[in-house]
């Protein structure tokens, strides 16, 4: 569907769209990246171009992935004659970014809300494709992304983070700073990726989302109702490895996860 008046397809609800509107805050993401000459920097859901502008215009070469079909030809009349500018048209949840470009690569979203929690999973399993990572989301998911231990916010997100970044939040925006306006605030983050993990990541996520099912209930509570986990003895468990079986999966720091992993794999 089009906006008769100025040719430029209307925001799609269903695909997150709310487009950047204010300069200072596409400035200050870009900012947060840190731009070198020629740096190459994949950006997923340009949009209309907002931050892609920034990119291009401080001398990023930029690829861009973006799954909505009627933005792209509106992308390639803006800057298809920038050699530095490529567009990808596709869905970043399936995208293999080794293929992409040559790694390490920068990268640079602001994510549609609907997408956030699957495509942090996406780029935490290939972290060894980015430098660097700027992403916008909602303030709340940023919150939980950043959750220190016995802070509610504190779930299985998070420690999914943890676990392939050091996150770093940088900045909130005001609703005012979009189009059309959204109902929330947003917040930009910083993330650095972690080298490879010295713990098995498949257990790690089976664990801890168990642990994080039912986030009122103590850890040994939720431990003990997830068979699929075959633990036989979960008290035993959380004993060895040094965890008070009475508190619940927020209060526990990412080491201490690790450590229950590690003794769940050597029973
Ligand atoms: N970067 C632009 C800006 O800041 O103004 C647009 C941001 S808008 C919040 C999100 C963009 O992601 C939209 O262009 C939308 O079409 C695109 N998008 C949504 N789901 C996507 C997906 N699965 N893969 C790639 N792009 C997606």
């Amino acid at each position: 569907m089009r906006n008769r008046e100025r040719g430029v397809p209307f925001a799609k609800k269903s695909l997150g769209q709310n487009f950047l509107a204010d300069r200072n805050v596409v400035r200050a993401i870009v900012d947060g990246l840190g731009i070198g000459d020629q740096e190459r920097v994949v950006e997923i859901g340009p949009g209309r171009g907002a931050l892609t502008s920034e990119l291009l215009a401080r001398g990023a070469e930029v690829t861009a992935i973006e799954i909505d079909r009627d933005l792209v030809p509106e992308l390639i009349r803006q800057f298809g004659d920038q050699p530095s500018f490529r567009v990808v048209e596709a869905d970043a949840l399936t995208v293999d970014f080794h293929e992409l470009a040559d790694v390490p690569i920068k990268l640079v979203a602001n994510l549609p809300y609907y997408i956030s929690t699957p495509i942090l999973r996406r780029l935490a399993i290939q972290r060894e494709c980015f430098s660097s990572l700027v992403l916008m989301l909602q303030k709340e998911v940023v919150d939980r992304m950043t959750a220190l231990p016995g802070n509610s916010d504190r779930g299985f997100l998070t420690v999914v983070v943890e676990a392939a970044f050091e996150a770093e939040k940088l900045f909130d925006v005001p609703p005012g700073a979009f189009r059309p306006v959204p109902k929330v605030t947003s917040s930009v983050v910083r993330l650095t990726p972690k080298g490879p993990s010295d713990f098995d990541e498949d257990h790690f996520e089976r664990i801890t989302s168990a642990g994080f099912r039912q986030k009122r209930k103590t850890l040994l509570n939720n431990l003990k109702h997830a068979p699929e986990l075959g633990i036989e003895y979960p008290a035993e468990l959380l004993s060895r490895a040094g965890i008070d079986p009475k508190v619940r999966a927020e209060d526990l720091s990412l080491d201490d996860w690790i450590r229950i992993v590690r003794h769940f794999l050597t029973r």
